[in-house]
């Protein structure tokens, strides 16, 4: 088991990539704190991984919200004692139009959650990192090393996230904790139903992939489950990409 007992946070556990890290951390031995804005979503993983034999448990959290964030913090260790790994996922597409015509409120929003939101959640969870040095993972994006057309807020919330990685990487190493980034390309996951369902635009996404198909969540899965391990004792600052060759162009 690569990480036995460890008390682990993921958000935006209620669906996709989020639930199949859960599923990852409680496999290999994670104590698991389920968190979304989605009750109803955070429920069913909740009950996939106790159904797997995993100790897991649900907090309700809306990460733009700095108190939702301290809460989640308290009470996963008031619940299982202590805090060693958060994997600060949750993360929404937005509107999709150029700068000019962007809405102000959507610009908001995705800031609000995609970038505000992975600051507010290491905020109350490095103190508890510290004590157990443990390690973070955050869900970036390609779109975090590379443009895409009528995406301005996602595409700068995500490079957002890299820069904050990288500095709080900087601020935590000398106390032990490890901080990284994953940046997978475009994922089966209920957030591109929408473009997936047409089937012009999935051709498009697809023919971006040299690997000749979009990823599974499975498959971001385990590089997050890697990440936050102790395999991965001395990686810290840095960016992954799980993206089928996309970057590589
Ligand atoms: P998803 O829509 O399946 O899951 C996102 C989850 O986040 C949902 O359960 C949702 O309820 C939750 N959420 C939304 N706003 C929240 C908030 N304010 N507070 C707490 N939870 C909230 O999407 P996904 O594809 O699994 O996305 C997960 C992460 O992966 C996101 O950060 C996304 O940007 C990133 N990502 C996804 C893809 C992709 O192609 N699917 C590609 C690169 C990066």
């Amino acid at each position: 088991m690569l990480i036995q007992d460890k008390v682990c946070i993921v958000t935006g556990a209620g669906s996709g990539i989020g639930r199949a890290i859960a599923i990852a951390f409680g496999r290999e031995g994670g104590r698991v704190v389920v968190s979304d804005v989605d009750e109803k979503g955070g429920a069913g993983t909740v009950e996939l991984l106790k159904q797997a034999g995993a100790a897991a448990g649900f907090v309700a959290a809306d990460v733009s919200r700095a108190a939702d964030c301290e809460r989640l913090v308290k009470e996963a260790v008031s619940r299982f004692g202590r805090l060693d790994i958060a994997c600060n996922n949750a993360g929404i597409g937005g509107d999709l139009a150029p700068a000019a015509d962007y809405p102000l409120e959507g610009w908001d929003r995705v800031i609000g959650i995609n970038l505000t939101g992975v600051f507010l959640c290491m905020k109350y969870q490095l103190p508890e990192l510290v004590k157990t040095r443990g390690s973070i993972v955050n869900i970036a994006s390609i779109l975090g090393q590379v443009g895409f057309g009528n995406a301005p807020a996602y595409t700068a919330a995500k490079h957002g996230v890299l820069g904050l990685t990288k500095a709080t990487a900087l601020d935590y190493a000398a106390a032990g904790v490890r901080v990284n980034a994953i940046a997978p390309a475009f994922i089966h996951t209920p957030m591109i139903s929408g473009l997936e369902s047409d089937e012009a635009t999935r051709s498009q996404l697809v023919a971006l992939h040299p690997a000749g198909r979009l990823g599974t969540p499975e498959e971001v899965a385990e590089l997050a489950l890697w990440l936050a391990s102790p395999r991965a004792s001395f990686v810290t600052g840095s960016c992954y990409a799980v993206d089928g060759g996309y970057l590589a162009r």
